[in-house]
């Protein structure tokens, strides 16, 4: 989007160079046509002319003298700094009065003669200056930054555009409970020290991407009557070597001068991580951007009332220093939105947009879990461009629906070619996942299945969960990992070969499968987990945990993961090679029609009469 409006400014600006431009050389042409006419006389010259009668008028205007003559034409001349005028025609014995000359003696400030002066001399400077201009104006940001590189870009956020307040954040009632007590504790000190509680020092906002960090942080600017004091760190370490500190430092000297106030440090982990974890050099300037961090903190005394607040969504690699009592010691963490959550944030971001009436957001917010709030944004602003797109009026559920699939998977790329071998084999790849998804009695149920490949999936079965779950269990995780490894087994069972399309089945069974084993104890090892825990498991990425088992245990884990796959291959076999036919029904329903919906499919299967079964 910011493309376009600076191409739109950058061809204003050169057309607006441009005319400026040609009005220059206009203007220079006038002067230059007007000096063309007019001869150079000297002043015997002059005397002359006057003296045959062929001077008309003579206007004076300072030194110069510009003269008409009978014939017409002008012509210019000049007299002697200062000398009278009546003076030097009478020293030349020339009678002025009796040659019927007409003088006129002009102010010497007279606009065209400042003008003949100023602009030939100037404009040049001023076209230089205004190129100059321009150009700086083109590379603004980096050059604003080179010349007030010492000095903290930190925003007063109160003074900031639209005003946000805790109304605009849904959920993350725990949350906004925590900062608003921490702007008490700034506003009302002494209800709090007389008691003896210490006002803390920093607290740290810890959550997934998109999950409303930095939004409920400029709330809290909205909510607070404070000075709120609002940089990302990424912007301590931004172009000079040396910059970061001295603009910590900076930073911490501004909002102690206006304390009570609030310091809010987004994205810390860019400055945060831990020291000495730098893969090769060039973490050094962080280091010191980090150190001074933690000077500043330390440095308040008990009654600076500043509070450090910080948001990442990567607590995992922060520096345990910046964890530490007196730092930041409050830690509030966001966890991903629960469905009622999920369907007041998509209320949020339904203002403005016309809805139709069959909208149904409880609906939608059944059919988005795992969305984090930066999620739910996005698809109410997907479903607006759809529609308009498709020139609706509003947005109808069909279209929110749909929009779902692009949030998730990226666009359909329906034009993308298909072998039809290829169409053939994904067809029985997602036919494999769907059936035993459809058999297993601890599975959820499929919501749809396609061929259409979207972002980088070939195809896709999309399965949902009835009610959202809070714990799950190992046979719901059982149940997974056969899903999982459908695909896989159907191309065997159907084509006697496999094809790379698996791939990411079996990366995310085998990191499942490992899951089992050293983290929930589901295993033959028993109720143990391995590796050194990271209390933060929320994030769901894959851990580099650290190592804190022997060889042979090491060899155990992989084998008990091993088993966990071996079962999920031989239940996701038993099911595809006993319920063959109705494979076959559903992939060439795939093949026909490309996507189908959760009736389609299960209708697909009723005739089959197929029982659940149990792993
Ligand atoms: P983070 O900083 O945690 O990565 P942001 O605060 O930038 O996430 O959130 C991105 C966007 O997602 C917000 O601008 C907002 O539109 C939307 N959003 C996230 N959480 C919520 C919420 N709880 N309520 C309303 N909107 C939300
Ligand atoms: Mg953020
Ligand atoms: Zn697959």
């Amino acid at each position: 989007m910011k493309n376009p409006i600076k191409k739109n400014s950058i061809y204003k600006q050169a057309i607006l160079a441009l005319v400026i431009f040609i009005g220059a050389t206009f203007f220079f042409s006038l002067f230059l046509q007007s000096s063309e006419k007019t001869q150079e006389l000297s002043l015997g010259e002059l005397v002359a002319r006057i003296n045959l009668g062929e001077v008309v008028k003579i206007v004076v205007n300072g030194n110069e003298l510009r003269v008409d003559l009978s014939n017409g034409d002008k012509a210019i001349s000049k007299k002697e700094e200062g000398a009278d005028i009546t003076d030097v025609f009478s020293n030349y014995g020339v009678n002025l009065a009796e040659r019927q000359v007409n003088i006129e003696i002009q102010d010497e400030s007279g606009l065209r003669f400042w003008l003949g002066i100023l602009i030939p001399t100037i404009l040049p400077f001023l076209i230089i200056g205004f190129f100059f201009w321009w150009m700086f104006r083109q590379a603004k940001g980096g050059v604003n930054q080179a010349f007030s590189f010492g000095k903290s870009s930190a925003r007063l956020f109160s003074s900031f555009r639209d005003k946000i307040t805790f109304k605009d954040v849904a959920g993350l009632k725990e949350v906004k409970q925590e900062l608003e007590e921490i702007v008490d504790f700034l506003k009302n000190p002494k209800k709090f020290l007389e008691i003896g509680a210490k006002i803390p020092r920093g607290a740290i906002l810890m959550g997934p991407p998109g999950t409303g960090k930095t939004l409920v942080a400029r709330a809290v600017a909205g909510e607070a009557n404070v000075p709120f004091f609002y940089m990302s760190a990424s912007e301590f370490v931004e172009m000079f070597v040396g910059v970061g500190a001295s603009r910590v430092r900076d930073l911490f000297d501004t909002a102690k001068k206006a304390a009570p106030s609030i310091v809010f440090i987004d994205e810390i982990d860019a400055v945060g991580r831990e020291r000495g974890a730098g893969l090769g050099g060039g973490h050094d300037e962080r280091e010191q951007t980090l150190n001074q961090i933690l000077v500043e903190m330390d440095g308040f005394d008990r009654d600076t009332r500043v509070i450090v607040v910080a948001a990442t969504n990567r607590p995992d690699i922060l520096d345990r220093a910046l964890l530490r009592p007196g730092r930041f010691d409050r830690r509030i963490v966001l966890d991903l939105p629960d469905i009622n959550e999920r369907e007041e944030i998509l209320r949020i971001h339904s203002k403005g947009k016309a809805l139709s009436k069959d909208v149904d957001l409880r609906r939608v917010a059944v059919r988005t879990p795992g969305f984090s709030g930066a999620d739910l944004a996005n698809l109410m602003n997907e479903a607006a461009i759809s529609s308009a797109r498709e020139n609706q009026k509003t947005i109808n559920q069909q279209t929110i629906l749909i929009s779902i699939e692009k949030v998730i998977l990226g666009p359909e790329r329906k034009g993308r070619a298909i072998l039809q071998k290829e169409k053939e084999i994904t067809a029985y790849h997602e036919a494999g996942h769907a059936l035993v998804a459809a058999s297993l009695k601890d599975a959820d149920p499929v919501q749809k299945v396609s061929i259409i490949s979207r972002g980088r999936a070939g195809g896709y079965t999309l399965k949902l969960p009835l009610e959202e779950k809070r714990l799950k269990l190992k046979n719901q995780f059982l149940a997974d990992l056969s899903v999982a490894l459908g695909g896989y087994v159907s191309e065997e069972a159907t084509f006697g070969d496999i094809s790379t399309g698996s791939s990411n089945d079996l990366k995310e069974a085998s990191a499942l499968a490992r899951m089992l084993v050293t983290h929930y104890g589901m295993s033959n090892l028993g109720p143990i987990t391995f590796g050194r825990q990271h209390d933060m498991i929320f994030l769901g990425r894959e851990m580099t945990a650290e190592k804190d088992y022997s060889e042979k245990t090491a060899e155990e884990i992989d084998k008990e993961v091993s088993n966990f796959l071996k079962l999920a291959y031989m239940t996701a076999k038993k099911i595809i090679i006993s319920r063959k036919k109705a494979l076959k029904a559903i992939a060439n329903a795939l093949i026909e029609r490309e996507t189908l919906e959760h009736e389609d499919f299960y209708g697909i299967l009723r005739p089959f009469k197929l029982k659940p079964v149990a792993i």
